[in-house]
């Protein structure tokens, strides 16, 4: 997979990408990363990719031309880029779209800065994506967010000590990852559930799914599916959610 990078700021990348589980899978050639320089593109002594908007108002925006023409020449390299832009404005960014994205052998993100990019560059995008209801300086942090989030689903991004498969909004459950506990099993007054240390694997598999299920319907009700539970997770979720204690973060299943 092939993850490339549009923006005036292309050497804050590396530094991420070259650390701890991003920088092995990409020595292992799990992904490769290529940084372009929107300003490339330009052609003033000033490498000017910002202008004052029309109808006035604060701040500059990201004119069109460096960015279609940055598009234009990338894509004429090699397989056709899935093209990613970030905005307050977007989709919201979530699980299924890593998803989608670990599908694609090329992807190229572009990243926003000042107030924003002239409206018509959108026309480009396949996908448009907001991080969440707040605003950044630029879309770097997006696209490492989107790089890191995608490059973990890739076979071998993972050692064996990590998995992708059982966690928080995976597509088997959809729901929130289950408390977990490693030693010691008592710590400050505070002890494991005991049927985690049983060795019963039916047990401990039961629990996992209704810890699951209790968080979720206390931290993000959103979640939850009812159609997909049973009798007893019917009665566990609905009684979370009586109980009003939903949202906060701090009890424990
Ligand atoms: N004026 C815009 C914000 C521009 S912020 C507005 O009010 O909607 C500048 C750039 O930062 C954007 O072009 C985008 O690339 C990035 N950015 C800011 N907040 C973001 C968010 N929540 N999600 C994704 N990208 C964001």
């Amino acid at each position: 997979m092939l993850f490339e990078t549009l923006s005036v700021i292309p050497e804050v990348f590396d530094p991420y990408l070259d650390a701890s589980i991003m920088g092995r899978a990409r020595r292992a050639g799990v992904f490769e990363f290529l940084s372009h320089d929107l300003r490339d593109w330009t052609h003033d002594r000033h490498r000017t990719v910002d202008d004052a908007p029309f109808g006035g108002g604060q701040g500059m925006l990201m004119k069109p031309a460096p960015v279609f023409e940055a598009l234009d020449d990338l894509s004429s390299r090699g397989p056709r880029p899935h093209v990613v832009f970030f905005s307050p404005c977007g989709v919201p960014y979530d699980q299924r779209a890593a998803e989608r994205l670990a599908r694609e052998e090329r992807v190229l993100l572009v990243c926003g800065r000042y107030e924003g990019m002239d409206e018509r560059v959108y026309a480009l995008a396949d996908d448009v994506f907001s991080l969440g209801d707040y605003v950044l300086t630029g879309g770097e942090l997006a696209a490492l967010v989107v790089m890191d989030s995608v490059a973990r689903l890739l076979p071998g991004a993972l050692g064996d000590e990590m998995s992708a498969v059982d966690e928080s909004f995976s597509a088997e459950t959809g729901l929130l990852e289950y408390a977990q506990y490693t030693r010691p099993s008592s710590y400050r007054g505070m002890d494991v559930p005991e049927v985690l240390l049983s060795g019963d694997h039916a047990r401990v598999d039961r629990w996992r799914r209704l810890s699951s299920l209790e968080r979720t319907a206390r931290w993000r009700p959103d979640l939850i599916d009812e159609r997909r539970l049973d009798d007893e997770e019917l009665a566990l979720v609905r009684s979370v959610l009586e109980s009003g204690e939903v949202g906060n973060g701090s009890s424990r299943a």
